[in-house]
């Protein structure tokens, strides 16, 4: 039942005040972890540093002590793992196997690229969750551009698609966390 966070981040720690941009009610209502139950997905979309990985691993934990199993991992490393499968002719297995994880997390789309078969592996993952399992998104880029990271226009507009069409889509927008920290301990010397 390990799911693998990079840190410990709770909801609570978070300082909404820092982000008005994000509505109290539709976060209260996420973590109470009713969405993973119906299998939607939730969107964060966002610049570096406004909190999208602290949010997802928020939720992430609040669903888990909800009792749904949860597996975080970067874009990039369930990227290295759906390519490992692949190669060794076990993408399906692979596949079936997530699927047991009521909710996935998926950090950090867009700052790495991705060739055409990586682009390919990510939609037979979205694919596959479809209505059956829920997915967790975190991205700089707007749906927009996700074009661009994935290298094909046609893939991308396809998994969107399918992404958003039982999703809660969180668009956050301000300054970035670290870089407000930053400033205000500047300011107090
Ligand atoms: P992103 O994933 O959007 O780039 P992070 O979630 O990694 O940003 O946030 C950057 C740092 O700032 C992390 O240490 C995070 O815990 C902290 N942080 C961001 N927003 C908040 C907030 N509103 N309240 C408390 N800590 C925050
Ligand atoms: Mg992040």
């Amino acid at each position: 039942r390990t799911a693998h966070f990079p840190a410990i981040k709770t909801i609570e720690d978070f300082n909404l005040d820092h982000l008005p941009s994000l509505r109290r009610d539709v976060l209260a209502h996420l973590a109470t972890g009713t969405f993973v139950a119906k299998a939607e997905n939730v969107i964060l979309l966002g610049p570096p540093g406004i909190g999208k990985t602290h949010l997802a691993i928020g939720l992430g934990v609040k669903a888990a002590h909800a009792g749904y199993s949860v597996l975080f991992d970067t874009a990039s490393n369930w990227i290295a793992r759906l390519s490992a499968a692949h190669q060794s002719g076990r993408l399906e297995a692979e596949l079936k196997k997530i699927r047991r994880y009521k909710l996935i997390i998926i950090d950090e789309v867009g700052y790495i690229p991705f060739d055409q078969d990586a682009a390919n592996l990510f939609f037979q993952l979205v694919a596959s969750r479809y209505e059956l399992g829920s997915i967790m998104v975190t991205s700089n880029l707007p749906f927009g551009r996700w074009g661009e990271t994935f290298s094909d226009d046609v893939v991308a507009a396809a998994m969107i698609d399918r992404l958003v069409h039982h999703a809660e889509v969180l668009t956050l927008t301000g300054d970035s966390y670290r870089t407000r920290q930053r400033r205000e301990l500047l300011a107090k010397e």
